[in-house]
């Protein structure tokens, strides 16, 4: 049977201390031992749950942590402070002074940046490509690299990974596949198509209140380990650590995931549909005229549509710019980065989440001035709000007003 991604998150049963319908938030950062001898195997990591000091785990931690695993299909997972303290955590437990990756060269900037100019400090280096031709993937793989990065559909393009051929060439060669899921959580499982570790900013869809910042990365047992040892693991030692308090009101939106993204996708796809009608270069993979539509369909868990991120091309960042303004005006959305918010958001990547990346790999990219991320929000009455945006788009000049 089809692996159900909410369904595993459903089946999961947690009670508070008081037999309350939520499990109670572990307020502490710190934990008593009855006997001393329990403290040191705690430490030594054999003492299964016993908890030492919440930078290292917190019930509330562990208990996100395994709603994330059992919707990502992972043995387990650890939570982080931010999706950029997963990620960095993440690559650096897998990489050491002299190693080398190779990463899409469409992902997020923060992401981007991190590898490009942080990393090389650590003497790790790494190769951007286009994440889409697996022969030159392949082709630049050296006998230092020890890690693949992707986001399963990526920030801002929208480029789809080829998981399951990314897969293959990471474990041809050995290297660890690490696939950032956060665009498109529930629509595809990427340790199904073969990734090794599977990572999301849950800033974005899965807490979707645009009210705190925060991330996971998911894997095997022995993995999540090594994050979190005392002794060489690079979340306990570096530190983004989640609140508890956080963890358990992220893992009580969680519970509302399913019901958001399919609203999310339904939304999306309407407005794509209707924007390339009306002659705009439109990006969603959910369009056929999508470059990896037909990758997507073969990937997704059909349940969950194709996500409610699209790009709209208007020629030029001062239209965008302008565009953007009216919509806002006019109570759309808002003029933000981030995504899964209830609201429809929207930003210009260039100038925004992606100007990290200089102008000139930008143009190479295909990462255009004129581009609009939009983050399609969970408005419950889809076609008013496409009226609306015509007429915003009128008013701009960017369509003919019908009555002219
Ligand atoms: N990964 C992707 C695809 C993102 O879009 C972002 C943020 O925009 C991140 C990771 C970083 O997550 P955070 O902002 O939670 O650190």
């Amino acid at each position: 049977m089809k692996f159900k991604p909410a369904n595993q998150i459903q089946d999961l049963q947690y009670f508070g201390e008081f037999g309350g319908v939520n499990p109670s938030i572990s307020d502490s950062s710190t934990y008593t031992f009855l006997s001393a001898k329990t403290m040191f195997d705690t430490f030594e990591g054999n003492a299964d749950g016993c908890y030492l000091y919440s930078r290292h785990s917190s019930p509330s931690n562990l208990y996100l942590g395994e709603a994330l695993a059992a919707m990502e299909g992972t043995e387990t997972a650890n939570v982080a402070a931010s999706g950029m303290g997963a990620i960095t955590s993440a690559l650096l437990q897998l990489c050491k002074a002299g190693d080398h990756i190779v990463s899409s060269r469409t992902i997020y900037g923060g992401t981007y940046a991190f590898l490009k100019n942080f990393a090389p400090r650590l003497n790790i280096a790494t190769r951007f490509v286009d994440i889409t031709k697996l022969d030159v993937v392949e082709a630049a793989i050296t006998k230092n690299t020890k890690v693949l990065y992707c986001e399963s559909v990526s920030n801002p393009l929208l480029e789809v990974a080829d998981i399951a051929g990314l897969s293959k060439i990471a474990k041809k060669h050995g290297l660890t596949l690490i696939v950032d899921n956060t665009f498109s959580p529930l629509s595809i499982t990427p340790t199904e198509l073969g990734a090794d570790v599977v990572i999301h900013s849950l800033t974005k869809f899965i807490n979707g209140s645009s009210d705190t910042v925060g991330g996971v990365a998911c894997g095997t047992q022995d993995f999540i380990n090594s994050l979190r040892s005392v002794i060489d693991g690079a979340n306990m030692l570096l530190g983004p650590t989640m609140d508890s308090l956080r963890a358990a009101s992220v893992l009580k939106n969680m519970r509302t995931l399913h019901i958001r993204i399919q609203q999310h996708s339904k939304n999306a796809m309407f407005l794509a549909k209707k924007f390339e009608a009306d002659g705009f270069r439109t990006v969603y993979p959910g369009l056929a005229s999508h470059p990896s539509h037909q990758l997507y369909k073969k990937m997704m868990n059909p349940e969950y549509g194709f996500g409610g991120m699209m790009t709209v091309d208007v020629g030029s960042l001062d239209k965008a710019n302008e565009l953007m303004e009216l919509m806002q005006k006019q109570n759309l959305g808002y003029l933000a980065v981030s995504l899964g918010f209830y609201k429809t958001l929207f930003s210009s990547p260039g100038t925004s989440t992606s100007s990290e990346v200089p102008e000139e790999e930008q143009k190479e990219m295909g990462l255009t001035d004129g581009l609009i991320r939009f983050s399609i929000g969970l408005d419950n009455d889809i076609e008013r709000t496409y009226e609306i945006m015509k007429k915003c788009m009128q008013d701009v000049g960017l369509l003919k007003s019908e009555r002219a």
